[in-house]
């Protein structure tokens, strides 16, 4: 079963290891930051609540998110699997998540830990861009759109708002507090994968596929 879930820092590349893998794998990727986004941007009421926390670089309460994630993975095109991006970041998300599959019938099979050290992942969070249509994820240096306002098809290039340096922090400490305990849930259970996510996009999906077994 191709049910994968990423985990690793803001930045560490897990939108872009996850566009890849679901284009191999055929399952959708389920990212919670584009669903948020995408209630933000539709001005619904979760919208506008999810906006509160991720202005300030804080996590939107479990329940929300849970909630989401529920109602996406019983759509059919996740019968056959799932890359979680984003999700779980909180240990009582985890267990909502178990607890949720286990109903279903079903479970985790890997858990990609994205391993990235801080020095790098400014520079990363700094160029990123994203194709406002598609959700495409850029980066001006290191995987540039084919020019650096336009991306594929002639779409605009946004810049998150709370990829500003005053947002990141608040985002890596959530992440410290929050989400790494998850690292010691995963492993507790032999679900993690610790990938190397330092060298090319290419080189990193290719450690992903070895660590999962997919060659
Ligand atoms: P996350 O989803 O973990 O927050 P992203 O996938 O959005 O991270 O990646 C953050 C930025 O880093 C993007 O601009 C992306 O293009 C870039 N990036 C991703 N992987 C690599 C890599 N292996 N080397 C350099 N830049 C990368
Ligand atoms: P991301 O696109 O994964 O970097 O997420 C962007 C923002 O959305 C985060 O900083 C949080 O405010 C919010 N968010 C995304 N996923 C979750 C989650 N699983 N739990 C809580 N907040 C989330």
């Amino acid at each position: 079963m191709n049910d994968l879930v990423f985990i690793g820092p803001p930045g560490a590349g897990k939108g872009t290891q996850a566009q890849r893998l679901v284009s191999k794998l055929s399952v959708p990727q389920i990212s919670t930051g584009d669903m948020l986004r995408a209630a933000r941007k539709a001005g619904t009421e979760l919208g506008r609540k999810a906006d509160e926390f991720m202005s300030r670089g804080a996590l939107v309460p479990d329940e929300v998110v849970i909630g989401l994630v529920e109602e996406r993975l019983e759509l059919p095109d996740a019968r056959t699997g799932f890359v979680l991006d984003g999700f779980p970041r909180t240990v009582p998300q985890a267990e909502a998540l178990d607890r949720l599959l286990g109903r279903m019938g079903r479970g985790i099979a890997h858990v990609i830990l994205l391993e990235v050290p801080d020095e790098l992942i400014i520079e990363r969070i700094t160029g990123r861009r994203v194709g406002e249509s598609s959700g495409r994820i850029y980066h001006i240096k290191y995987d540039p759109p084919p020019s650096p306002d336009r991306g594929e098809g002639g779409e605009r290039l946004l810049v998150r708002d709370d990829d500003r340096e005053e947002v990141v922090r608040p985002r890596q400490v959530a992440y410290a507090a929050q989400t790494a305990p998850l690292v010691a849930y995963y492993a507790t259970k032999g679900l993690l994968r610790r990938v190397d996510g330092v060298g090319s996009v290419d080189e990193v999906t290719s450690a992903i596929f070895r660590s999962i077994g997919v060659v």
